[in-house]
């Protein structure tokens, strides 16, 4: 008894995308970074002969030693955070 060999099933190919989908990334563009300036403590002071006068206002909450920083239109204080508004006249 020979049994007829059974056709064989088509095999069932999956029907996928061969070519694989290349992601793009969104080119990121590296801004150029600023050099750090490190601030120039002499220029803080000025000296008149013998006397020194000091270009920039005190903190009123930190003391004496820190100093405010000028930016346009106010003074603000890096240690504490401490900002007051100069007003324009
Ligand atoms: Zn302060």
């Amino acid at each position: 008894m020979s049994k007829a060999p059974a056709p064989a099933p088509a095999p069932a190919a999956p029907a996928e995308p061969a070519a694989p989908v290349e992601e793009k990334k969104p080119e990121k563009k590296e801004k150029p970074k600023a050099p750090k300036r490190r601030i120039q403590v002499h220029k803080l002071y000025k000296i008149d002969g013998d006397s020194l006068t000091r270009q920039r206002k005190d903190c009123p909450r930190c003391g004496k030693g820190y100093f405010m920083a000028h930016h346009g239109n106010r003074l603000t204080c890096g240690h504490c955070g401490y900002t007051t508004y100069t007003q324009k006249s």
